[in-house]
C-alpha cells in the first residue's frame, strides 16, 4: 500500500479560490520579472492595496512590467528572499522552468527565455493545471465581477461575484479599491438603479442570475475597502448615503452594512454560498470577531470565510465551533506563514464540528504560483496528517478520508459542483 504522502500527491484538488484574471493569466507575452511582480512575491515589494491614510494612483500587480535583468530580480531574491511568497514562487519557477534548485545569476537568462517561450504556447497554462492535479478552479477575477469563467478559462472554471463595489454604490461614481463601479456593473446587465429601492432589486436580480454567468458564490472582500464589523442594518442611515458623491463616515458604513446584509439574506434564502475575506487587508479592521453578528444574524446562509483569518486563526476557529453556518477556505494561509499554518491546521482538525469543513485554494495569479501552492499544500497538509496518525489521534484510513475531503469532495458538494 503507498504511503499517506503518496496518497495525497494522487488526489484531484478542486480550487476554491484563484484570482486568474484574463489580462493577466491568458497573456501571451509574460516574462520572468512579471511572474514575481504579478504574485503574493509582489507585495513584498508593493502592498497593492492602499490603507485609509494612503492613496495610489493605480493597482502596482496590474501595470506593465519591465524587461527581466539581474539587477531589477535582486531585490526579490536576495532583499526579499527569506520572505515564503518568494521562496514559493522561486520553487515554482525553477521546477516548471529549471532544474529545481535557485534562480543565479548565470541560469536566469536560461529561466526568462523558457518562462517567455512556454507562455506564448496556447496550452501552457492548462498543462500546468493538469501536472498540478488539479481538476476544477474558482477564480475571483476582480477586475470584472461579472466574468464568464466558463467563457474566459474553459468549463472546469467557475467564478465568483466580488460584492465590493455593489456595498460601495451609493453614488453613479462611487468605486471599491479595484476601481468597479456598482452602477456600471448594473448597466452592463441592462439594470438601472433610480433609486434606491430600485438599487435593492437590482441586486436581487444580480443574485437571481449568478448561474447563467457560471458563478457560484458571492464573494466579500471588503476587508480591502473597510472594516468588517457588518452591524444590524440601520436602513434610515443607509438611504442617507444614496444619491451623495462624499457621504459621511458614518452614512457610508450604514451603506455597507445594509447592503451586505441585503446580499447575505439573498444568498441564504437561494442556498448560494458567501465567501468572506479575513484577516490582514486593513489590519485595523480585519478580526474575525468583528464579522460574528453578521455570521449570527444569517444562520440560513453559508459562509466560506477565508485565510484561516490570519493572525488570529484561533479566534477563528472558536468561531467555526460555535456557528454552525461556518466553513473555512485555507487559501493563503499556507503561504503567510507555512509554519503557522501547520501549528493551526492541528487545532482545526481537532475543534471543528465535522470533516466538511475545510477547502484548499491556490489565491494566486500565474500558473506557476498555483502549481508551487499547490504542492506546498499538499506537503504541509500530508505532514500535519502524518503527525496525527503518528501520535495516534487517529488512524490513517481516517487521514486518508480528511485529505480527499478537503483537497476535493467539500468543495463539490459545498459549491454543488457537478
Ligand atoms: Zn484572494
Amino acid at each position: 500500500m503507498s504511503s499517506l504522502k503518496e496518497f495525497i500527491a494522487g488526489l484531484g484538488i478542486v480550487d476554491v479560490h484563484e484570482h486568474h484574471l484574463p489580462e493577466v493569466f491568458s497573456n501571451r507575452e509574460v516574462n520572468l520579472l512579471q511572474l514575481f511582480q504579478q504574485s503574493y512575491a509582489g507585495w513584498t515589494r508593493a502592498r497593492p492595496y492602499p490603507l485609509p491614510s494612503e492613496t495610489r494612483d493605480s493597482d502596482p500587480m496590474l501595470a506593465a512590467a519591465g524587461p527581466t535583468t539581474w539587477e531589477a530580480l535582486v531585490p526579490y531574491l536576495e532583499h526579499c528572499g527569506s520572505n515564503c511568497f518568494v521562496r514559493n514562487l522561486v520553487r515554482g519557477i525553477t521546477e516548471l522552468h529549471g532544474d529545481g534548485k535557485d534562480i543565479t545569476r548565470e541560469n536566469w537568462e536560461a529561466l526568462e527565455a523558457a518562462v517567455r517561450e512556454r507562455h506564448r504556447q496556447a496550452d501552457w497554462c492548462a498543462s500546468v493545471l493538469r501536472n498540478a492535479g488539479i481538476e476544477r478552479v474558482i477564480t475571483d477575477p476582480y477586475s470584472d465581477p461579472l466574468l464568464n469563467a466558463h467563457e474566459a478559462f474553459g468549463k472546469h472554471y467557475n467564478s465568483v461575484l466580488r460584492i465590493n463595489a455593489l456595498a460601495c454604490g451609493w453614488h453613479p461614481d462611487s468605486r471599491d479599491h479595484n476601481g468597479n463601479s456598482a452602477h456600471s456593473l448594473l448597466a452592463r446587465l441592462g439594470l438601472e438603479a433610480a433609486s434606491f429601492h430600485d438599487y435593492l432589486a437590482a441586486l436581487e436580480k444580480l443574485v437571481e442570475d449568478l448561474t447563467s454567468r457560471h458563478q457560484v458564490a458571492l464573494k466579500n472582500a471588503l476587508a480591502y475597502d473597510r472594516d468588517v464589523a457588518f452591524d444590524e442594518p440601520d436602513e434610515k442611515t443607509a438611504r442617507q448615503a444614496w444619491g451623495k458623491w462624499s457621504p459621511s463616515v458614518a452614512e457610508r458604513k450604514a451603506f455597507g452594512d445594509f447592503i451586505v446584509d441585503h446580499l447575505c439574506r439573498l444568498a441564504g434564502e437561494r442556498d448560494i454560498p458567501v465567501q468572506m475575506h479575513l484577516g490582514t487587508a486593513i489590519i485595523r479592521g480585519s478580526h474575525p470577531l468583528k464579522a460574528a453578528s453578521l455570521v449570527e444574524r444569517h444562520p440560513r446562509t453559508r459562509f466560506l470565510l477565508m485565510h484561516l483569518a490570519y493572525p488570529w486563526s484561533r479566534d477563528l476557529l472558536g468561531m467555526a465551533f460555535v456557528y454552525r453556518n461556518i466553513w473555512l477556505d485555507l487559501t493563503w494561509s499556507l503561504l503567510l506563514s507555512p509554519s503557522h499554518f501547520k501549528l493551526a491546521l492541528h487545532e482545526a482538525i481537532e475543534i471543528l464540528p465535522d470533516e466538511s469543513r475545510l477547502m484548499i485554494g491556490g489565491d494566486n495569479w500565474h500558473v506557476e504560483e498555483t502549481y508551487a501552492t499547490m504542492k506546498l499544500a499538499r506537503q504541509l497538509i500530508g505532514e500535519v496528517l502524518e503527525e496525527k496518525v503518528e501520535s495516534g489521534y487517529f488512524r490513517e484510513a481516517d487521514a486518508r478520508r480528511l485529505a480527499a475531503r478537503i483537497f476535493k469532495e467539500n468543495a463539490l458538494r459545498f459549491f454543488k459542483l457537478t
